[in-house]
């Protein structure tokens, strides 16, 4: 039975309940976990509002070394860290593996961040010196989702107490397991008791009474557009900081004189990473009108060699998805798409394998012949399923891919580098790629435009989103 952490200690859960979770590869309960609730969120509000003005003062060297120190603690648990992701998300352990590395880079990237980030000092007209604090925002709630737990529980809590600030987490409720091991690792780390606080519970009861909580000053949420509007809206009561990343409909876009060898098989991983349960995906491919036939055919042809198996099989090329409920959701829109008229050029059933049978598997999905108009091209799917459109023109491309309520990323495939860049102004998104899938570097900034989200987050830009200004002026 996992608790709470709060405090630096495991504590039992005010309502004393516990949720069954379900490994998604089986079906079958394997872990419980406590169900917090709001008298749980204070607890822990409480506890990172005193211990803040002792962890404020720590200095910058002493700061820069336990976050140092937490990230060699994250590689040394690298393979029981990556076991549990996998297992809890259902995702391939070679991912999990990759994306506890990540965390261990993150926490790297901002402890060496501490000592170089600071103020100004600006020439103001009047006599005397004018300059600038960079303070901590005091105590953040932290909002994290299931497709990357780790990975994103680091992007926000790295840069959180680098900033000097303390940190009340509250992961998924579908997998909070390696974010409890994190607030563990913290402690061995060094980093003061009370300062990372981690409440697993539901969204509705832990989530929302963290938002709405007085004494944080701050919340970073990652999830739905859905509940990043109500999570803006909550903030809104005492005009709490928000951060916001939410979902995406992101497009590749590919022009006939692209590399296709290159194209087609990034454009099957920019979609079918985390088995398409990323915020990323580039789950609209539109291809100019002269290749479309031929690129249809090549990526039927690459999706048909995908190893589907067992997340902790290192063979497996996807796993399954979080959870039945999410897989049946998706097969919703499978089905909604042949009801549309678009084609199902291949896979949307699930694996013929006993092996695989009662687990949350889907054969990845392709559609063609698919109208920009049309629900499953406008609807973020969150699993692996792509949509593939032709396109005529570049101005019509442009228009296709920002023809969606939300913006976070996108590829664009050329040789033409004036093109590239005309086509990358264009395009509506917070992250754009050219000649290639990637999304996320974490030196740079990371986040999305219109409905995607608010503010960014990774490099040094989501600094400023976990520190408030001081203006001080000293007459002369
Ligand atoms: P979700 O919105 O259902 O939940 C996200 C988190 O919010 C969870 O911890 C959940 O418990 C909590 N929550 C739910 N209701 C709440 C409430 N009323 N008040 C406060 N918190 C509440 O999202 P999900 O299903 O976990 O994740 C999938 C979504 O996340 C997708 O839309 C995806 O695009 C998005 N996402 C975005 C990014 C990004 O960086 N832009 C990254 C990963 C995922
Ligand atoms: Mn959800």
């Amino acid at each position: 039975m996992e608790n709470l952490w709060i405090g630096g200690d495991r504590v039992a859960p005010a309502s004393g309940q516990y949720t069954a979770l379900i490994d998604p590869a089986t079906g079958q309960e394997w872990a419980r976990v406590a169900a917090g609730n709001a008298a749980d969120i204070d607890q822990a509000v409480q506890v990172a509002h005193q211990v803040k003005a002792d962890w404020r003062r720590v200095n910058s060297r002493d700061r820069t070394q336990m976050l140092n120190r937490l990230a060699l603690l994250i590689r040394d648990h690298l393979d029981s860290l990556a076991t549990l992701e996998s297992r809890n998300t259902g995702k391939p352990i070679r991912e999990a593996r990759e994306e506890v590395n990540l965390a261990a880079d993150c926490f790297e990237y901002y402890a060496g961040a501490i000592n170089k980030v600071g103020g100004q000092t600006i020439p103001v007209a009047a006599a005397g010196t004018s300059f600038t604090w960079r303070e901590p925002v005091g105590v953040c709630g932290l909002i994290a989702p299931w497709n990357f737990p780790i990975a994103i529980t680091a992007w926000k809590v790295a840069p959180a107490l680098a900033m000097g600030n303390t940190v009340v987490l509250k992961p998924a409720s579908q997998t909070p397991l390696t974010a409890l091991r994190l607030a563990e690792l913290a402690i061995a780390a060094g980093i003061p008791a009370g300062v990372l606080n981690v409440v697993p519970g539901s969204g509705s009861e832990a989530g929302e009474a963290l938002v709405k909580h007085p004494l944080v000053r701050k919340v970073s949420f990652t999830g739905s557009t859905t509940i990043g509007t109500h999570v803006m809206q909550l903030a809104a009561e005492d005009i709490k900081r928000v951060t916001l990343e939410l979902g995406g409909k992101s497009a590749n876009l590919i022009f006939a004189d692209a590399d296709l060898d290159k194209a087609v098989l990034k454009a099957m991983w920019s979609v079918l990473g985390n088995a398409g349960q990323d915020c990323c995906a580039r789950s609209r491919v539109l291809v100019e009108r002269p290749i479309y036939a031929e690129f249809v055919e090549r990526l039927t042809a690459a999706f048909q060699t995908l190893k589907i198996g067992q997340p902790l099989d290192e063979a497996t090329e996807i796993g399954c998805l979080i959870s039945a409920q999410h897989r049946d959701r998706v097969a919703e829109y499978i089905q909604l798409g042949q009801t549309e008229g678009a084609t199902l050029v291949w896979g949307g059933g699930r694996p013929v394998s006993d092996e695989l049978a009662t687990g949350a598997y889907l054969v990845p999905a392709i559609f063609a012949d698919v109208h920009p108009e049309m629900r499953i091209a406008q609807a973020e799917i969150f699993g692996p399923v792509v949509c593939v459109l032709p396109f005529e023109t570049e101005a019509a491309a442009i228009a296709i891919a920002n023809n969606s309520v939300y913006g976070l990323s996108g590829s664009i495939w050329t040789q033409d580098i004036s093109r590239a860049l005309r086509v990358a102004r264009a395009i509506e998104t917070g992250v754009l790629s050219i000649n290639t899938g990637h999304s996320v570097h974490l030196e740079a900034p990371f986040g999305g435009v219109k409905r995607s989200g608010l503010g960014r987050e990774l490099g040094l830009a989501v600094l400023e989103h976990y520190s408030e200004l001081k203006s001080v002026f000293i007459a002369e």
